[in-house]
């Protein structure tokens, strides 16, 4: 950055703040090693290490047919899903808008409708409608207190759904009896959570594959878990010796105890919905790292080192300074920043900026950045080592629009690793993008639970 010795003295201290050293990587991973070890032992700890009731692993070979259902993002979506082994698959997929008036009606009403989607993707695209029961993989990403596979409670809604006669009631149960007042030939033979959905996907197509990671508009991580390690499990014995464990990771240092929070960090926290909860998820999650980026460039104005001290109507408001403009930010190579000049005068309505101003702020991006995928490169080192993977190596799945597109996220994790384990561990673990959880995912899931059974 060029500037005032002021400009470079602030720069400089934002960057000490957001700072995460290899020690302090260290201390965050012995901490996430030891919460794994109590969410393992008992029900309702921080990192709350929830069993999925997946049992055993998906080998590419299986063949057949399946249902996947996907509710909780922008669109409902249906997915045929056609295995055909040799780890290959053929997918159909039909979108469908669920209204709002849906969304905050009565669950029954949402249960038929959801029916009905099903059943005009089974008339046009239906292959053959067979004459058993089609299996079908649901995934439902609202919290979910599950009690079989396709067993599971809603225990509040989300993201703008609030269907009465809902909370607490089995989501499953409600859904297949509106298959059976339709007369639909298909069984929901499994509840998917998004995590396990994204290692199944991928476990299908590599055995490898040890650890499903969302880093999209919040966080989480499922891995394998062998059974002797999950103390808490009261249920049946299982017929297999591993399970995917949800983790739940966005919980993680809810206690404050070993991540260095900044006064950014907390305004943040503060002012969100959930107060002190999800304190892992807000330091690397699409939802909140445009926020903290705000936050940082609004301090700096009001210090009057920065768009000489004057902000802008959309700049001070809450949540206005998007993820994807970090991105934009952050791979503009152009000599005078143009790309981040358009962000700042043109979407954000600054009247004019300094090529220092453009450089500051594309600083401030970078540590924000870069802190979010070295605390994230905690999460996965901790499961790397919990699981004795460091020598052995494996494949870690992730879906989500931070790693897809996030300048150099996934190279900051990996040199994150490499500080942890040694340089070799770039030759041991691999990450590989997987988008298709809730279609690939849920359907290799209720394949495994129609076997199961
Ligand atoms: P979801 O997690 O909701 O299924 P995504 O994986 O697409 O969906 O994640 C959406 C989140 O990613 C949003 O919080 C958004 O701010 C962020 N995001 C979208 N585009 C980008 C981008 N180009 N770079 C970084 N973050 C992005």
């Amino acid at each position: 950055v060029d500037g005032s010795s002021a400009q470079k003295e602030a720069i400089n201290g934002i960057a000490k703040e957001f700072e995460v050293s290899t020690e302090n990587l260290r201390t965050i991973v012995k901490q996430f090693n030891e919460d794994m070890d109590k969410g393992l032992q008992r029900h309702g700890a921080t990192v709350a290490m929830i069993p999925s009731y997946v049992q055993g692993r998906p080998t590419g070979k299986e063949t057949g047919k399946y249902l996947a259902l996907d509710l909780g993002g922008t669109n409902l979506r249906v997915c045929e899903v056609n295995l055909l082994g040799d780890s290959k698959v053929t997918i159909h997929q039909q979108k469908f808008v669920v209204s709002n008036e849906l969304k905050t009606g009565e669950m029954r009403h949402l249960c038929d409708y959801i029916a009905d989607c099903v059943d005009s993707f089974l008339t046009e695209n239906g292959s053959d409608k067979l004459d058993n029961d089609l299996q079908l993989g649901f995934t439902f990403s609202f919290p979910v207190n599950q009690t079989a596979i396709n067993r599971g409670t809603l225990m509040q809604w989300t993201k703008g759904f609030s269907c009465s006669g809902a909370v607490g009631k089995d989501v499953v149960i409600m859904l297949q009896d509106s298959f059976r007042r339709k007369n639909l030939n298909v069984h929901i033979a499994a509840i998917v959570n998004d995590t396990v959905g994204t290692l199944m996907a991928n476990g299908y197509r590599d055995p490898k594959s040890h650890m499903g990671v969302i880093l999209g508009t919040g966080t989480n991580a499922a891995y394998y878990e062998t059974m002797d390690k999950i103390v808490k499990w009261d249920q049946a014995p299982t017929s297999t010796k591993e399970m995917a464990v949800n983790m739940e990771w966005g919980a993680f240092d809810n206690e404050r105890r070993v991540i260095h929070l900044t006064t950014y960090d907390n305004k943040l926290d503060r002012e969100s919905i959930n107060p002190r909860l999800q304190t892992y998820e807000k330091l690397i999650s699409g939802m909140y790292l445009g926020e903290i980026t705000r936050n940082v460039l609004v301090s700096l104005i009001d210090r009057s080192l920065l768009f000489n001290g004057l902000s802008s109507p959309d700049l001070n408001k809450q949540w206005a300074f998007e993820t994807a403009y970090m991105s934009t930010i952050e791979s503009d190579a152009t000599k005078d920043l143009s790309d981040t000049q358009h962000v700042l005068e043109s979407i954000l309505g600054l009247p004019m900026t300094t090529l220092v101003d453009r450089q500051m702020v594309k600083k401030v991006c970078e540590f924000v950045g870069v802190r979010a995928a070295r605390v994230s490169a905690a999460g996965l080192a901790a499961v790397l080592s919990h699981s004795n993977l460091v020598e052995e190596g494996c494949t870690i799945a992730i879906d989500g629009s931070v790693f897809e597109f996030y300048p150099n996220f996934a190279d900051n994790m990996m040199a994150g690793l490499k500080e942890l384990f040694g340089e070799q561990i770039e030759n041991k673990v691999k990450f590989a993008l997987a988008r298709d959880g809730s279609g690939l995912g849920a359907a290799v899931i209720a394949m495994m639970a129609h076997r199961a059974a």
